[in-house]
């Protein structure tokens, strides 16, 4: 048959692709751009701000490389506690989700050091829509201005089915990324490193997690893959506040609790994931929400490699790797009826690792968990012969091109070792 031109067809595409009604735009940001400007490629904004505002559901956001330097007079919002530098508030669809991301393989930096909202948290990218994806950023210099009980986030959910990926937080006072509200969202391979607040409370550093998420009841959904976080002054991974459950899998949290030259500061953990240590027995959620790490790597964090955190009841433990943390795996667990501690109870650990640490697991009351196949249940002895490589400086690789996270030898298993031949761990199958 041969080739048929439709005229008719070909104008009214062209008429609704110039309308916006069949193309999904492009719009852009640089550093040199101007908010004047058309967004344009060659043309570009200063600020994703003023992209939100151009942008429909569909759209692109396009964030040149450079760095952002941000200035008080960059916030957009200021409610509440928080001031919040870029407030994205508008949403996309299911079909058409709006795309806030690094323009190809450029580096956009949101430098952050000069913001000092006098008696305000700093909320760098707050996000209140939904449908919305954000790729690609680097946010760093985050202050604390506050010398009391604070905290100053990165990035800030609070909408649904979202995606946060490949972003990079570091070297700030703040929480790489805060969830605390909306389901159905997936934190994708984000790396979040040396973040501790030196300002409030004396410098402790007792709120600047890695990656925090602590949805409210009726907030499901809400998964970490692929990220890591190390030296960060508090937890690596913590969802403390959770009264819904949430996933963390194939993610690293290494040295968290210590800063680069291994000083300790806060509370330590590589995955805290369980919480209501002191919450009235009236006031914790009617369901226990049951948290999963599965597949995931704790490695020289300062307190627990794998906590449960007082939850009052178990967690999903599957599949994870702990090496040299002071504790590898804690399980503690309260009573739902008093505000009492006990012996983890409830816990379902299955194949998990653990070696070189001084306590394999603690806090674990074997007769009320569900426990196979764990290297420190099943009595296997483990040695340095059983992994390609302890060099855990492998943790640092850098990502696929992809954003992946990189291969490693460091805890892969060798060849013959029983932990390949009983699938244990991380890298165990
Ligand atoms: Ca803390
Ligand atoms: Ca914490």
């Amino acid at each position: 048959m041969k080739h048929k031109t439709f005229p008719l067809l070909s104008v009214a595409g062209a008429l609704l692709a110039g309308c916006g009604l069949l193309q999904a735009a492009d719009w852009y940001v640089a550093p040199a751009g101007s908010d004047a400007g058309a967004g344009s490629l060659e043309k570009p904004f200063a600020t994703v701000q003023r992209a939100q505002q151009a942008a429909n559901p569909g759209d692109t956001v396009q964030i040149r490389g450079g760095t952002y330097r941000m200035k008080n007079s960059d916030i957009s919002k200021s409610k509440g506690p928080y001031a919040s530098l870029t407030f994205l508030d508008k949403s996309g669809t299911k079909d058409k989700p709006i795309t806030y991301r690094a323009y190809r393989d450029e580096k956009p930096v949101f430098d952050c050091t000069d913001v000092k909202p006098p008696g305000k948290r700093v909320s760098v990218f707050s996000v209140t829509g939904s449908w919305l994806r954000l790729v690609g950023l680097e946010v760093t210099g985050v202050q604390v201005t506050i010398t009391d009980h604070t905290q100053s986030i990165c990035f800030h959910n609070n909408g649904s089915n979202n995606i946060y990926e490949r972003l990079l937080m570091h070297d700030t006072q703040a929480i790489g990324i805060y969830s605390v509200e909306g389901s159905n969202n997936l934190f994708l391979n984000c790396d979040a490193w040396n973040n501790w607040d030196s300002t409030s409370e004396g410098g402790r550093g007792g709120n600047s997690d890695g990656f925090g998420c602590h949805p409210p009841k009726g907030s499901t959904g809400n998964v970490f893959r692929g990220c890591r976080a190390w030296f960060n002054s508090d937890d690596g991974f913590d969802c403390i506040n959770a009264r819904e459950s949430v996933t963390f899998e194939n993610c690293w949290a290494f040295y968290n609790g210590f800063t680069p030259d291994m000083k300790k500061r806060a509370d330590g953990n590589g995955f805290k994931a369980g919480g209501f240590g002191k919450t009235p027995a009236s006031e914790l959620p009617s369901t226990i929400p049951r948290h999963t790490v599965r597949n995931c790597v704790a490695v020289g964090n300062k307190a627990a490699g794998f906590y449960a955190n007082h939850q009052p009841g178990g967690g999903d433990w599957l599949n994870n790797s702990a090496y040299r943390n002071s504790v590898n795996y804690n399980m503690l667990c309260r009573l739902i009826d008093e505000v009492t501690d006990v012996d983890g109870y409830g816990h379902k650990l299955v194949n998990n690792l653990s070696y070189g640490s001084r306590w394999d697991i603690l806090k674990y009351d074997a007769s009320k968990c569900q426990a196979s196949g764990n290297s420190f249940t099943t009595g296997l002895k483990l040695t340095d012969k059983d992994f390609v490589s302890l060099d855990d400086k492998e943790l640092l690789r850098p990502r696929k091109p992809n954003g992946d996270l990189p291969d490693m030898g460091f805890l892969r298993p060798a060849p013959r070792s029983a932990i390949v031949t009983q699938g244990i761990g991380a890298f165990g199958k």
